[in-house]
């Protein structure tokens, strides 16, 4: 059983324009390494149970968490797995490793074909019996957003608790659900905070556009009353530290993965948390923003950290 809140801590030797800084551990609760897919990954895995799949189909990189997660799952579930990967990001990781070791089937594909293939293997799974379930890639959908809602929903229980209000949230940005449930989560419970995005890889206005439109999603099928403009106002999807796209990091990156684990002991990687932080150190200083509490969600990708701890040669 996995139990949640994840703890919240204050990070009180790490000082940084005079604000408070707390981390949400997401990147620590009991399964698989924790992180956000796996926040996402029990719902989907509650549903595939309800659904008597037996055959699991997911998409992401050889970088992806995700499918760490997914094949996780399904191997011990005794479900057959299949993670589609584009071939152009299959470089092996501690994550396509853990994939490879829960027997999952990894089938590498041009981009291209990717859709395609995906539609194929439905298919011919359902020809042969089969009762496939498929994941879109990053645990995108109705139930990763709630991931995130419930995420949102521990972050004010604890303030109520500890007698703290965060002024600005800061986290990884990627499909953008995480971001559509936080947001979902400040406008239910008409919360004051911001909630900045920093992306890993989109550029607006795309980026802002899918958070959107998995907001408004999660919206109608619960039939919330919430207007344009309220959600309009609440996505800040800042695209500023994305360098040349996902997985690339540029030398800020890397240098801030290595000073925040030396300040903090925090495991941050480079093609998502580190992003986030130094991100989030930027947007502070471009915006002069003092004197304020501020959460960083850490969202998980610990096995990434330890492959690029291999090649960092320090
Ligand atoms: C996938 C991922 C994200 C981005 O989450 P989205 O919900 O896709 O926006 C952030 N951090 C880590 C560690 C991830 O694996």
């Amino acid at each position: 059983m996995v139990h949640f809140p994840t703890e919240i801590s204050m990070l009180s030797n790490y000082s940084n324009t005079n604000n408070s800084f707390f981390v949400k551990r997401d990147d620590l609760f009991a399964f698989s390494f924790g992180g956000n897919k796996a926040r996402k990954g029990l719902h989907f895995w509650k549903e595939m149970i309800n659904e008597q799949a037996d055959a699991v189909v997911t998409y992401g990189s050889s970088s992806s968490n995700h499918c760490r997660v997914i094949a996780s799952i399904a191997s011990q579930e005794r479900m057959e797995c299949y993670v589609i990967s584009p071939q152009s990001a299959s470089e092996p990781t501690y994550n396509s490793q853990l994939v490879e070791l829960c027997g999952a089937n990894n089938i590498v594909v041009p981009v291209t074909e990717v859709s395609h293939t995906i539609d194929t293997l439905l298919k011919d799974l359902k020809a042969s019996g089969k009762r496939p379930y498929f994941i879109p890639g990053g645990g995108h959908g109705k139930w990763g957003t709630q991931a995130y809602v419930d995420c949102f929903n521990e972050i004010v229980s604890y303030e109520a608790q500890h007698n703290v209000q965060f002024d600005y949230i800061f986290h990884a940005s990627g499909t953008g659900t995480t971001q559509a449930g936080l947001v979902v989560g400040k406008l239910l419970n008409h919360h004051g905070v911001q909630i900045v995005g920093i992306s890993i890889a989109r550029k607006n206005p795309y980026g802002a556009q899918v958070v959107k439109d998995s907001i408004h999603e999660y919206l109608d099928e619960y039939d919330y009353d919430v207007s344009d403009e309220a959600i309009e106002n609440a996505i800040i999807f800042d695209d500023s530290y994305v360098c040349a796209g996902y997985g690339y990091a540029c030398p800020e990156i890397v240098a801030t993965s290595v000073k925040v684990y030396r300040e903090t002991a925090l495991a941050l990687d480079t093609t998502y948390t580190a992003k986030a932080w130094y991100g989030m150190e930027e947007y502070l200083k471009i915006h002069s923003i003092t004197n304020k509490n501020i959460l960083f969600i850490h969202t998980g990708g610990t096995p990434l950290f330890f492959t690029e701890l291999a090649q960092l040669h320090i």
